[in-house]
């Protein structure tokens, strides 16, 4: 059963009925899927949704689709995990990590294609495509190959070794661009127009956003049915930060939590920061940036959502943070050392902006915070390679090793 009722203008409020299209013919805004919520509060409960599967099918009343077509990896309801170590290094008494590095191709895009490809064998799509900066490619191959379709994937010619190969092992048709994600974007905007594919973030691009929601829902849940205090999220496009705070006010709207007082505050790359930077000087235009970053996933310099995420930052009293190369490899560190979670170069700049965000400030000491951590350490280990303490190396013998052993010692004791 499913519940979206049409797609909605976000800027002049024009309906249109359900398509693959993705910006109003009036005045060019965004669309956005439009629900039946009354419909969707009779239809679930508390009760219902923990009955459900352990994925983010769970909510399938609230996801733009018929659940019959869907594709299920096992993505979704990934552990929220109680970080008191790391809280304790940044000096903050609740945090959460929400780790959707669990997910199937190890990152939050499996949410977002769930969505993506299951609206898109409803509308009778043969073949999936995506303009990627790396994670949203790996994903597309693997449920398209699940689902036995064509996939054609387009991703920039710098990625990261682990999200190539991660992309290739499905046999999809990987295409590199001699370019930038803006200038990939650019030609899969022109293909979109002439191609009978699902481009999940450009034609069909309305539905799979929706599947972001599902981490604001999940939050929720864990939590106990309430919404947490503060929340950090990585900003690429700036949909997926968007998508979190309509979670837990449609959480409320169907009833299922009290009226939420979440603050949002986004997390960037110092090299591609285009939406903390108008944060910064305080307006809602951001100026696009060419990229120079190690975060590549999060690599948008002109991004689709960022005048909405600057007006969630306004509306929820939130804040936006940057963090440098060198910060966010600490925070992978950080958050390694400290929790038992290898995240990838987004993940070290949610930890590092958190950083930032909390010695500001910005969030008080006592606001219960939730970070999200949105992909796996081991499709960049570029970013930390080299940077680690070295492994001892010795023959297969114990008196080597307790030598070896003792001299790493002496050498940490001695603080050279
Ligand atoms: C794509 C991506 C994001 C952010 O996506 P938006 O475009 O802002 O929705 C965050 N983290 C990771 C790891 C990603 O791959
Ligand atoms: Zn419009």
């Amino acid at each position: 059963m499913s519940f979206e009722q049409a797609l909605r203008c976000r800027e002049c409020g024009r309906e249109y009925s359900l398509a693959p299209i993705f910006s109003c013919e009036f005045c060019f805004g965004p669309l956005e899927v439009a629900y039946d919520y009354d419909g969707i509060r009779e239809a679930v409960s508390r009760d219902s949704i923990a009955r459900g599967p352990a994925t983010l099918w769970r909510y399938e009343a609230l996801l733009p689709c018929d659940p019959a077509y869907k594709v299920d990896i096992g993505t979704g309801f990934t552990p929220l995990i109680r970080a008191d170590r790391l809280a304790k290094a940044i000096g903050l008494d609740t945090l959460w990590i929400k780790n959707d590095t669990t997910n199937p191709t190890w990152s939050f895009k499996d949410r977002v294609v769930s969505v993506a490809i299951a609206r898109a064998r409803q509308f009778g799509f043969q073949a999936m495509a995506c303009a990627s900066t790396g994670n949203l490619a790996n994903s597309v191959s693997a449920h398209a190959a699940a689902a036995g379709m064509d996939a054609f994937v387009f991703i920039p010619d710098d990625l990261e070794a682990g999200k190539v190969v991660g992309s290739a092992v499905y046999a999809p048709t990987l295409v590199m661009v001699d370019g930038n994600y803006d200038d990939v974007n650019r030609l899969c905007t022109e293909l979109a127009g002439t191609r009978p594919w699902a481009f999940v973030n450009i034609n069909v691009r309305p539905y799979y956003a929706e599947g972001s929601r599902t981490l604001a829902y999940e939050v929720a849940e864990q939590l106990g049915w309430r919404a947490p205090q503060h929340v950090v999220a990585p900003m690429a496009s700036g949909s997926l930060f968007t998508k979190i705070w309509k979670g837990f006010q449609e959480f409320e709207k169907v009833g299922l939590i009290d009226t939420p007082h979440t603050r949002m505050s986004g997390a960037q790359a110092a090299g591609c920061s285009p939406i903390t930077t108008a944060f910064q000087h305080d307006t809602l235009n951001f100026v696009p940036q060419k990229p120079n970053t190690i975060a590549r996933s999060l690599a948008i310099g002109n991004p689709a959502d960022g005048y909405y995420a600057l007006k969630v930052m306004e509306e929820t009293h939130g804040g936006a943070e940057m963090a440098t190369d060198d910060e966010i490899v600490a925070g992978v560190k950080l958050l390694a050392e400290t929790e038992g979670i290898f995240a990838e170069t987004a993940g070290g700049v949610t930890i590092a902006c958190l950083q930032r965000l909390v010695a500001s400030g910005a969030i008080r000491r006592d606001e219960e915070t939730v970070a999200f951590i949105t992909g796996g350490g081991l499709k960049t280990i570029e970013a930390v390679q080299g940077k680690l303490v070295e492994p001892l190396r010795v023959p297969p013998s114990t008196a080597a090793f307790d030598a070896a052993l003792d001299a790493r010692r002496a050498v940490a004791a001695g603080g050279a």
